[in-house]
């Protein structure tokens, strides 16, 4: 019979200091995959330790950046992401950018991790609402590499950051694109140069919704609010466990 030990598992931590990390909990029970899961609700160092991945749920980029600072974990947060996984979503993908616009005045920490910058609500804020600008909607996308991927993705897009360039060095990993939005989705704040066929072309940065690079994975939009875990399985297929041999 089979043993089955500590190295049949696999734990996958979510950061749980604000946001919607009970609904990614919820996906990484039910999800089906090749080993064991073992779900870390991480709020705190020692947490931390005991994970071999970690999503970053959507919330308040800020709140999040302001509890993990008192929590003593925006450093090994940091460390942490030059070895294992990371997936963050909405307010996560906000953390683990190189830069952002539209940071809270004062400023606003980040965790790095992926070569992206992105603008912090760039669909709209809550005061935009009275400017008439969308920002919060729902789209069906289309991304490469899920299982079914025929199949479109229920997008939930609230407050969304966009991104506004891709700008790995020569020294880091390649970004794939996995999603993009129509740019007739895109807000009108945004302006776009003519499509470029170079996928990571930074200059149509806008429409991406979905990257990867190296072992990490960014989403602008919260699959943990559906009812579809083909993200979860793809984090952990692709990401997690090739990450683990
Ligand atoms: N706008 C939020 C922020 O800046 C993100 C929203 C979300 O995660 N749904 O953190």
């Amino acid at each position: 019979m089979q043993q089955m030990g500590a190295r049949e598992d696999v734990t996958v931590g979510i950061l749980a200091l604000q946001g919607a990390f009970a609904e990614h909990q919820v996906m990484l029970q039910k999800l089906s995959v090749k080993r064991r899961i073992v779900i870390v609700l991480v709020r705190t160092e020692e947490d931390l330790h005991k994970c071999d991945a970690l999503i970053i749920p959507g919330g308040e980029s800020t709140t999040i950046a302001l509890l993990a600072r008192l929590a003593g974990l925006l450093g090994p947060l940091r460390e942490f992401l030059k070895t294992k996984p990371v997936w963050g979503t909405c307010a996560g993908a906000i953390l683990l950018a190189q830069s952002i616009e539209g940071a809270k005045k004062g400023g606003q920490e980040l965790l790095g991790g992926i070569s992206v910058s992105v603008g912090r609500n760039g669909w709209g804020s809550q005061a935009s609402r009275i400017r008439n600008v969308v920002e919060s909607f729902e789209a069906p996308l289309e991304v490469e590499g899920l299982r079914d991927s025929a199949r479109p993705f229920h997008g939930v897009f609230i407050r969304a950051p966009v991104i506004l360039a891709l700008s790995p060095s020569p020294t880091d990993p390649p970004i794939q694109i996995l999603s993009r939005i129509s740019t007739s989705l895109l807000p009108q704040s945004q302006t776009l140069v003519p499509h470029d066929e170079d996928d990571t072309d930074p200059r149509d940065a806008g429409t991406v919704v979905a990257l990867r690079q190296g072992r990490h994975l960014l989403t602008t939009f919260h699959p943990e609010l559906t009812k579809d875990d083909r993200f979860h399985e793809y984090f952990v297929r692709e990401c997690v466990l090739p990450s683990l041999v």
